[in-house]
């Protein structure tokens, strides 16, 4: 038996004793009468149903991903329709979802699974993981929670109880600290049921174990959990070493012609918004009337510095400077197939935009119809 885990025997429960097994019967036993069992993806969990639904779920509340779940496999029935699809599709699908990387790997995975594995899921853990956007805890998800293999998982709810039950000290992003919870999840993981136990524990952090607020007294692993009888739950796991997020700034210029249209862009496949479209992006330096001479060959009849404001990635903060450029005449580059676009900025269509995006093309879209000029 782990250190820890006879450290956590000697708290002692008849619920959960300290042994592995009894660990799993108490998680599975408060399962059956409390755990999450009626969710989209829970319905016919075929293997492609169960990843799009943990994709989806990475960084994402259940509320928020039950309506794009139902949208997207409405849309994209399974792999083979998803591998066919264009990246615009995908996108469109996830636009207000963020995090667009997750689309873009879902779409590469699922053409790769039709080239390379004849359009059949790979049932192999390790050939799985080969597949972009799966790493092992995903790839533990779908094949316990849609074929019933014996495969532990370790997202951040599963990382939140074992760091507590087990006191497992540091940062899981620190490699030692994530191997002890590797450890112990493997541990702890049973032959039977192992769906609804991984289901269980990741229902257990979602909705007991919450980060702020943990309901210890409800809890079936109360009595031998060593965060609670330390008295200290929130303690655990310890958060990741605070250092300053960097500040990026970028001018982007909302382009309307005389007929309303707005102008955007195709981002380039890597890099923030890879894939989707977005307003045209000043270089460093240039200026938006400059922009509209070099770029559009006419000069603005309007031009006006919309207010700033920030958008935070994961590793960085964004601060966007919008202009609004009303342009005197038809520009005289007007669209390009692959990567410009003209298009309704009160309904542009099915592309994908990313949420900030999104909100100044309705400001540009007020700013055009408030607009007094004489090009209507
Ligand atoms: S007893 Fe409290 S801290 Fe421990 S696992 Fe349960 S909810 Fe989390």
């Amino acid at each position: 038996m782990s250190d820890a885990l006879a450290r956590s025997s000697a708290g002692g429960s008849r619920a959960w004793s300290g042994e592995p097994d009894a660990f799993a019967a108490a998680v599975l036993e408060w399962f059956r009468v409390h755990g999450r069992t009626d969710l989209p993806w829970q319905r016919d969990p075929t293997p492609y149903r169960v990843w799009v639904s943990e994709i989806m779920l990475q960084q994402t509340q259940v509320a928020v991903v039950i309506p794009y779940f139902g949208r997207f496999t409405a849309r994209f029935p399974d792999v083979a329709v998803l591998a066919a699809a264009e990246q615009d599709d995908v996108l469109h699908l996830w636009s207000g979802l963020g995090y667009y990387a997750r689309a873009r790997n879902l779409h590469r995975a699922a053409c790769r699974i039709v080239d390379q594995h004849d359009g059949r899921f790979p049932e192999d853990i390790g050939l799985l993981q080969t597949l972009p956007g799966i790493g092992r805890s995903t790839a533990g998800a779908i094949l316990s929670l849609s074929l019933g293999q014996r495969q532990p998982i370790l997202d951040g709810n599963c990382k939140r109880v074992l760091a507590r039950c087990f006191a497992v000290e540091g940062w899981p992003g620190r490699t030692a600290v994530l191997a002890e919870l590797w450890r112990l999840a493997e541990l702890l993981t049973p032959a039977d049921e192992v769906g609804g136990y991984n289901q269980a524990m990741m229902d257990l952090g979602a909705t007991l174990c919450t980060r702020g607020s943990p309901a210890c007294a409800r809890c079936p692993l109360s009595a031998g959990c060593i965060a609670r009888r330390q008295g200290n739950p929130a303690a655990y796991p310890a958060p990741k070493p605070k250092r300053d997020t960097p500040v990026r700034t970028a001018g982007f210029v909302l382009a309307l012609d005389p007929a309303g249209r707005l102008l955007l862009e195709r981002r380039p496949p890597d890099g923030i918004w890879g894939g989707l479209w977005v307003p045209p992006q000043l270089a460093a330096g240039e200026l938006p009337d400059q922009w509209c001479l070099n770029r559009l060959g006419c000069e603005p009849r309007r031009l006006e510095m919309l207010p700033p404001r920030r958008h935070t990635f994961t590793h960085f903060h964004l601060d966007i400077q919008p202009y609004a450029v009303l342009l005197a005449r038809e520009p005289a580059t007007v669209a390009d197939a692959g990567g410009r676009a003209w298009v309704d900025p009160a309904a542009p269509g099915a592309i994908g935009l990313p949420a900030p995006m999104r909100r100044l093309l309705t400001e540009a879209a007020s700013l055009y119809r408030h607009d007094d000029g004489d090009s209507r």
